[in-house]
Parts: C-alpha cells; structure tokens; sequence
C-alpha cells in the first residue's frame, strides 16, 4: 500500500541510533496493521526490524522473545520438551484470523502494540506472566505486565517514543500445565472469546481475553470449578465485554464461565 501521508522512513541499526520522538512517530514491526489499516496521523515510520533482535534467546531463567520475532518463528522455536507450556504458542497463533501466512510477517511484539482485544499473542502473555520490557525514549527502561500495557481497545500505556523492546517467559511458568479454550461463531474463525489457564503452586491463574477489550489475568488459589467462575465474574466488569463481528457482549458473558469452568476443571483433575 502507498502511504502517502508518510513523509520518512527511518531504519535505526541501534538504540543510540533511533530518532528523536516527534508528532506522527509510527513504530513499524511486521507491518501487516502499519500497511493494512495505517492511522491518518502517521508521518514517519520507524522501522524496527533493522535493530537486529535475536527473536528467541533461552536464557538461565526461561526465554525471551523480541519483539520483532514472528509469530511463526515463536511457532516453530525447537525449545526445551521440559517447557510445557509452549503448546500455547500454537494455540495462540491459532486463534488469530491471521493465517499462517501472515504469522511469517506478522510479529509478537506488533500484535501486544496493536492492541486488540483479539491479539492473542497478548493472551499469551497474559497467562504466562510474561515481563514486557519497555525502552523509553529518554534512554531508561521499565518493565510491565501486558495487563498494565494493553489497557484498552486498541489503546496501550506507551508514551510517544516508547517501544515494547522483548518479552520474557520465565522457567516457572514455561514448565507449568496450561490449559486453552476458546469459542467463535465459525469452526475456523477468529475466537470470540478465549479463556487460558495455569496451574501455580497454591493454585491456579486464569486468563480471560478475546471477549473483553483488554485481557484479564485472575489469580485463584482454589480447584473448585464454581469457586473459580465466581472469581472470574468479580474480576472481569460487565463494561468490559463487548460487541463486533465475532461476538456480541451478551454472548461472550455468557459462554465465557463454561470455558473458564472447563480450563479448572482441566487444571484441577491433572494433579
Ligand atoms: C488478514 C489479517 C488478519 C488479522 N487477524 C488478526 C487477529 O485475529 N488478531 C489480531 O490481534 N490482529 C490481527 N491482524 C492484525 C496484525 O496482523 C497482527 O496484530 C500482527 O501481529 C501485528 O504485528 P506486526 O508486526 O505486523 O505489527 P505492525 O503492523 O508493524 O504494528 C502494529 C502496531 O504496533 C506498533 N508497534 C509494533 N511493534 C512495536 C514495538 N516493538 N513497540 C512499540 N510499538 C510497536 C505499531 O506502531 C502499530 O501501531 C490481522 C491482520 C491481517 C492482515
């Protein structure tokens, strides 16, 4: 697509390298939402993909994953047998309308960034208590939980000049039993909800997204399916299920309790 209101391109090869922040400023990762659905007030585009992440890096203490790593190459990674919870990163991939030919292009760190109530990827990180590590303009750093990044539809907390630099995984959560639901309207469509669960030490924590503008992570420390159900209801607001192709909010707030009662019950049988 010709963006003809963007008037530069940057492609900074280092963090010394990237540009001062200005009105416009468009992080460019993959490019499939930059490309497809650019905003009107996008005026130069920074190319991340120059920067040269490592995508996925196996550190003493779990995995990180750049930001600027595919969603197919997080799908296709050879990690550890032992990381169980990597099964997870299919079932995300899988609950995007995005097919596998957009997961080539398409990276982890854009689907956090965009923001969608559908970026799965955002699920994922969501259950696994990923730390997303923050690269301010100013040279520090931060690091948030993706429920203090992505904080509405389409609206996250970075500052201008903010990038969402890596994603880290720790051990505890990879090597722990997961369970993945989700529902839509079509066999193979988008999900319209997606529930995700995993088993802790003194229970269990329970991911819901999709359904709602932005994913909720409800740490539980009992196996009782209704007491989970229940749990969830406190944590997830009647305002925050909403209505659009894939699912009316009535709908969601109705099938969402089977699925996380079926993602506790999964949990709780496996001990
Ligand atoms: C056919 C099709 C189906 C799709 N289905 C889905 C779907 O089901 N769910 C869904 O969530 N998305 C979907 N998308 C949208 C998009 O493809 C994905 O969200 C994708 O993962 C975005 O990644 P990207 O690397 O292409 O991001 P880009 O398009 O490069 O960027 C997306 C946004 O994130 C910002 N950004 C990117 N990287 C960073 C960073 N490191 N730091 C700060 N800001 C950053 C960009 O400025 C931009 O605002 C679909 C797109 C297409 C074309």
């Amino acid at each position: 697509m010709d963006l003809h209101f963007v008037d530069d391109v940057v492609r900074p090869t280092s963090r010394e390298d990237l540009p001062q922040a200005l009105p416009g400023d468009t992080p460019l990762a993959g490019g499939t939402s930059v490309m497809a659905e650019p905003g009107r007030d996008v005026r130069r585009l920074v190319d991340l993909t120059a920067l040269g992440w490592p995508d996925l890096t196996v550190t003493g203490d779990g995995l990180e994953i750049a930001a600027t790593c595919t969603i197919d190459r997080l799908v296709h990674a050879d990690l550890p047998e032992s990381w169980t919870a990597r099964t997870l990163f299919r079932w995300c991939a899988d609950s995007l309308l995005a097919s596998y030919k957009i997961w080539h292009t398409a990276t982890v760190g854009g689907n956090v960034c965009l923001a969608l109530p559908a970026g799965s990827m955002t699920s994922l990180c969501s259950v696994l208590d990923a730390s997303l590590l923050i690269w301010h303009p100013d040279g520090t750093d931060s690091v948030v939980s993706v429920e203090e990044l992505v904080v509405g539809d389409q609206r996250t907390s970075l500052a201008p000049g903010d990038l969402l630099r890596s994603i880290h995984l720790s051990t505890a959560v990879l090597t722990a039993r997961v369970a993945a639901r989700r529902v839509s309207y079509a066999e193979y469509g988008r999900a319209g909800a997606v529930v995700l669960g995993r088993a802790t030490d003194d229970g269990m924590v329970i991911s819901v997204s999709g359904g709602s503008v932005r994913p909720f992570a409800v740490p539980v420390t009992t196996a009782d399916p209704d007491e989970v159900v229940s749990a969830c209801a406190a944590a997830v607001p009647d305002s925050a299920w909403f209505t659009d192709a894939h699912g009316t909010a009535d709908w969601r707030r109705s099938v969402v309790p089977h699925l996380i009662r079926e993602v506790a019950d999964e949990l709780g049988s496996d001990t």
